[in-house]
């Protein structure tokens, strides 16, 4: 078994055991490494996708010199100066996709479409709207300047050119852009295998009857969901019972077949359950209180080769931990070279929220467009950490930072909008 490299002290403690919410992410970022392959696939599978190669122009974009506009390809030594109006014979009609095969003269045009390829002697397209025609000629005036309206072969992409990076997650004008190079074929990373358990003799599966005392399990199902939407390949691997039999079979068989294991519940101090003990023998796992609300216990680590998250239980506080720590080692993980969560914004906050310093809170707000148009945001209401309803009704987290006090009505405070992941 590889050996992790996490220290499980820091200098900024401010309670015995107890890291900080950035000490907790540092040493989780320190023990991951990017753990994806490389595949080939066809283009039209490439949404949401991270790019492995460089995508590199194997041709010009656009590949030749043709009209902007519809209009008339000339000779820009045919166009007038001062006063003066010029006539021009109309020797023919070019459209996209057919060139044309003749040679221009001076004191020749040609019709030409948008998108057409110009005529090798022409340099200059007169919109058809700034020129009169008459007997098969046209009449063009000196407001025109040499070589307008033309889009020049190599103008956007040159042969050779880096139009991508390797790391980044496509998009669908990133997707275009491949195809307007003519390329079938990609290199992208694999995705991720990732299996998630929900631990508790309470926990119930949905479909399951209702029994007394029991709670139907969200974690699975929103750890679920926010994987899928990352692209990863989810095991569920449903819940299990707190036995150390089936703990250990259900955490080695996951070690055996994912990169990630997230499970949650059953790793905060007094938990009844045997996962703590379990993971302790299986895998070198680090048991953390983390100085945030919600979110406080935490399990990190790695069984065999794959890495182990063990969340807290509460519904919020798994969704907090999950943003703030997992996203950010999954896009590691992943390959992938743009951050997974999007920059903090300042906002004016539109209540007392009640804090005290020494830990970081992760209030869930929404954030919205004030009168003056600043941004202004408020809590979703009762922020308990089992109140899922608080995550769902939000848009972004209000994060009090760890040295933070109470807030005052219209005091600025940092806001982390979800990014479409949430
Ligand atoms: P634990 O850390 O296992 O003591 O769990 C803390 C709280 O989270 C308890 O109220 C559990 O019932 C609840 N909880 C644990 N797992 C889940 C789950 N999968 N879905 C919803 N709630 C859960
Ligand atoms: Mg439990």
């Amino acid at each position: 078994m590889s050996t992790l490299n996490v220290q499980s002290s820091c200098g900024d403690e401010n309670e015995q055991g107890t890291l900080t919410v950035q000490h907790a992410l540092q040493n989780m970022l320190g023990a991951v490494a990017e753990k994806a392959g490389q595949e080939q696939i066809h283009l039209t599978d490439a949404i949401d996708r991270v790019l492995a190669k460089p995508i590199i122009s194997p041709l010009n974009v656009p590949s030749h010199c043709n009209s902007a506009v519809d209009g008339y390809a000339i000779m820009q030594a045919d166009l007038p100066s001062g006063e003066s109006i010029k006539t021009l014979n109309i020797i023919g009609q070019v459209v996209a996709g057919h060139p044309f095969k003749g040679t221009l003269q001076q004191g020749e045009c040609i019709q030409i479409m948008t998108g057409a390829q110009m005529p090798e002697q022409a340099d200059t397209v007169i919109m058809q709207e700034h020129v009169e025609i008459e007997d098969n000629c046209i009449r063009l005036d000196a407001r025109h300047s040499a070589g307008q309206n033309v889009r020049q072969a190599g103008e956007d992409i040159q042969t050779g050119q880096t139009v991508l990076q390797a790391g980044i997650k496509l998009t669908p004008p990133q997707v275009g852009l491949i195809a307007s190079l003519g390329m079938a074929e990609i290199s992208v990373k694999t995705p991720l295998t990732v299996a998630v358990f929900s631990t508790g003799d309470e926990v119930l599966s949905i479909g399951d009857s209702p029994r007394e005392g029991c709670i139907y399990d969200s974690n699975r199902y929103s750890m679920i969901a926010a994987l899928k939407k990352l692209g990863c390949n989810v095991l569920d691997m449903g819940i299990i019972a707190d036995e150390p039999e089936k703990l250990r079979a259900a955490f080695t068989q996951a070690a055996n077949s994912a990169d990630v294991i997230f499970t949650s519940g059953g790793v905060s101090v007094g938990a009844a359950d045997y996962t703590k003990q379990v993971l302790s023998e299986l895998g070198s796992i680090n048991f953390w209180k983390v100085a945030m609300k919600p979110g406080r216990p935490i399990a990190f680590g790695q069984i065999e080769d794959a890495i182990f998250f063990g969340l807290p239980g509460n519904p919020v506080a798994v969704m907090v931990t999950f943003y703030q720590f997992a996203l950010p080692c999954l896009q590691k993980m992943m390959g992938l070279t743009q951050p997974l969560i999007n920059p903090a914004v300042q906002a004016k906050c539109t209540h007392t929220i009640r804090k005290i310093a020494g830990r970081t809170e992760f209030q869930r707000g929404i954030l919205s467009k004030g009168k003056n148009g600043e941004w202004q945001v408020g809590t979703t209401g009762q922020q308990g950490s089992g109140i899922l309803r608080s995550m769902s009704d939000a848009n972004a987290f209000i994060i009090l930072e760890h040295e933070r006090n109470s807030v005052q009505k219209d005091e600025w405070v940092t806001v982390q909008p979800f990014n479409g992941l949430f």
